[in-house]
């Protein structure tokens, strides 16, 4: 997990909604590679192994895919990946490509339940959960797989920046407040409504 992305990070359990505390035994070039996130609420305490965060030890996971440049081509422009500030957020089968998309664009990625083997660093980092634990509006793109469950879905559209971009396969259906822009044979990809401005950002705390 990239230390500067720990910021967005919230605690799934049902509560006022809180940053939460980064416990950091190994650092490897800005990436907590082992250590805890812990929330100052309830006190669960969610640990970081290999750089991954565990959220949830039962996150659904897929087998090993292999990368597509063909995927990684179409991330990176639908969701205009242009920019080393932009967060995207790769849900289930699109983690596959983030070795490729980091090649092609600065954005950070933040990769949830990817396929097993995909491995965190180099600006992707990877957490494993039942929901995206995320702050509202934190993300400024969305990618989301069929796989996703309705609570998985409903989170992931919360993470969405107002005016952020999502893309998603057809078979998924849209969040209605969302505006579609463009569809092929199999994505379509669309953009929420401007708006509501996203919450401040909390100040990182941490724990020596
Ligand atoms: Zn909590």
């Amino acid at each position: 997990m990239f230390i500067e992305l720990v910021d967005l990070l919230r605690c799934p359990n049902p509560h006022e909604d809180t940053w939460l505390v980064a416990q950091m035994d190994r650092v490897e070039a800005r990436q907590i590679m082992t250590g805890t996130i812990g929330c100052p609420i309830c006190s669960a305490e969610y640990p970081v192994r290999e750089g991954i965060v565990y959220f949830s030890e039962h996150a659904p996971r897929m087998a090993w895919r292999d990368p597509s440049d063909q995927d990684a081509m179409r991330l990176a422009a639908a969701l205009e990946l242009t920019e080393p500030r932009t967060i995207a957020v790769l849900h289930g089968a699109w983690g596959a490509h983030a070795t490729i998309v980091r090649g092609l664009s600065p954005s950070r990625l933040l990769l949830v339940n990817p396929p097993e083997g995909v491995e965190a660093g180099d600006g992707i980092s990877i957490v494993l959960a039942e929901v995206a634990p995320f702050a509202s509006a934190s993300a400024n793109a969305v990618a989301m797989d069929a796989a996703a469950s309705s609570a998985m879905r409903a989170s992931l559209r919360r993470a969405l920046q107002p005016r952020g971009r999502m893309l998603a396969p057809l078979d998924v259906g849209m969040p209605e407040d969302l505006t579609e822009l463009v569809r092929d044979g199999e994505v379509w990809v669309a953009e929420a409504p401007a708006g509501v401005v996203s919450p401040p950002i909390q100040p990182l705390r941490r724990r020596s």
